[in-house]
């Protein structure tokens, strides 16, 4: 995965804040205002002295504040230094407050996992990783939130390219030392999951707009589906799950060029106590050979590591994916071959709150579904099972949903915006009513 498509961790956000010698804010970053609330112009002019001043020109200072937030309590580590200009800069991380963070004893086991044999070098190396790890992310915060103060300023084109590449380059280290910091976290034990209501579908739907764009870019397809049988509220670790599809779904992403990624979330079976879930992550693209499929989980693997080596992950993002579905008392497998695209799946069972009655209009009339994309036809092939719809007819060409729509008037036309352009007037007179453009997207 790349730098920015992280999903959330512990670590809630990295807060910039510049002010004035006379102590008034002049810029908070973006992360600040979230956190805090209001926007960012609003901070402008307001006094700021978490640790009164206490740094000096040359003298930087470190200090911890906390607060509560949103109903949660965060720890912010804050690095303040004073520039030449008498400006003090300072770089926030927020963190939540997790009670009982202390690192279980040696060998240990992340929770619902066996315990590994970890030895007293492994345990200290870790606690290495993650001290170096969360000590390079203070002054390279710095660096990313000074450059983007220059990049506000009036500069020569190629001076705003520089820095721009600045930025890009810092942002790609950020997102390798996060990646770094929670491997460490999660291998010292410290993996704890919360277990909060969430709304599945929102979480489904949401990865799939998060990542829409970048699928939008390169031309391919993104689709949602949640079977409807799915209890509306989980109770789980949301962030953690959220981080798992972000990194399955945007590897899909990035692994394929035409087609596209679907993510699918099944009911599996539902007792009194549990929801057993499956999510299948499916995508066309370049496959993984069957030799390789294993060491895929490996730190810093890449399948495609030899000469045309193109990915420009960090190789963590299975490992880490695989360990908080391990903690969730599942696991991660595969099913893909070279050319063919892959589907990633795990299961997890959740506790849940019984379904509310959805009410659902039936759809008795047959349903027409043209486009030449495989993978919006199943994920709406889904969605019309979902509600009931058996009678389903395909066309691959304007042609032949003219000729579907002309042998079954009473039908409901879904048809894909790219097939449309090819005939669209004949085909809208053809069905006399308004009809459906699905998407924007799909070109295959
Ligand atoms: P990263 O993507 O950061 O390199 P990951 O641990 O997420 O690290 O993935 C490891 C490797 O597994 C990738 O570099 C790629 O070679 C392979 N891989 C992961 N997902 C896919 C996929 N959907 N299609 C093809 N190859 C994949």
């Amino acid at each position: 995965m790349n730098a920015g498509e992280r999903g959330e961790t512990r670590h809630i956000s990295e807060l910039i804040v510049l002010c004035g010698q006379d102590g008034a804010i002049r810029f908070v970053s973006r992360a600040f205002a979230q956190c805090f609330g209001a926007s960012v112009e609003k901070w402008t002019g307001k006094p700021f002295a978490p640790g009164n001043h206490a740094a000096a020109i040359g003298a930087p200072a470190a200090y911890q504040t906390s607060a509560r937030i949103g109903g949660r309590d965060l720890i912010i580590d804050w690095e303040e230094s004073v520039l030449e200009s008498g400006e003090r800069l300072y770089v926030g991380i927020a963190q939540r407050d997790i009670s009982n963070d202390q690192p279980p004893a040696s060998g240990a086991a992340v929770s619902g996992q066996p315990a590994a044999p970890t030895t007293a070098s492994a345990d200290l190396k870790m606690q290495f990783l993650a001290t170096m790890s969360h000590e390079m992310r203070t002054p390279l915060n710095g660096i990313i939130g000074m450059t983007g103060l220059l990049l506000d300023t009036a500069l020569e084109p190629n001076q705003r390219s520089y820095a721009e590449s600045v930025r890009e380059s810092g942002a790609a280290l950020l997102a390798l030392i996060n990646d770094l910091l929670d491997y460490a976290k999660i291998e010292a034990g410290k993996l704890e999951l919360d277990d909060e209501p969430f709304s599945p579908f929102s979480l489904v739907q949401s990865i799939a707009e998060l990542l829409s764009p970048r699928a939008a870019d390169k031309g391919i397809e993104i689709t949602a589906y949640i079977d409807k049988n799915i209890p509306p509220t989980l109770y789980g670790d949301e962030g953690r799950l959220r981080q798992v599809l972000i990194n399955l779904t945007g590897n899909g992403v990035k692994f394929t060029d035409s087609g596209g990624v679907g993510i699918e979330a099944h009911l599996v079976s539902k007792d009194d106590a549990a929801a057993v879930i499956r999510v299948d992550v499916r995508d066309t693209g370049i496959g993984i050979p069957h030799e390789m499929q294993a060491a895929i989980f490996d730190e810093f693997s890449q399948a495609d590591s030899g000469a045309e080596k193109r990915s420009e992950g960090t190789g963590l993002g299975l490992p880490i994916a695989r360990k908080i579905v391990r903690a969730m008392k599942g696991d991660i497998n595969i099913v893909s071959a070279p050319e063919e695209g892959s589907v990633f799946s795990f299961e997890v069972a959740f506790d849940y709150d019984e379904n509310q009655d959805i009410d659902l209009i039936p759809v008795d009339a047959p349903v027409i579904i043209a486009t030449r994309s495989g993978v919006l036809r199943r994920s709406l092939q889904l969605q019309l099972n979902n509600l009931g719809v058996s009678a389903v007819v395909y066309a691959e060409s304007a042609r032949d949903a003219r000729r579907a729509v002309l042998d079954s008037p009473d039908a409901i036309l879904l048809c894909d915006i790219y097939l449309a352009g090819e005939g669209a007037a004949p085909l809208a007179q053809a069905a006399n009513r308004a009809f459906v453009m699905l998407s924007p997207l799909a070109r295959d």
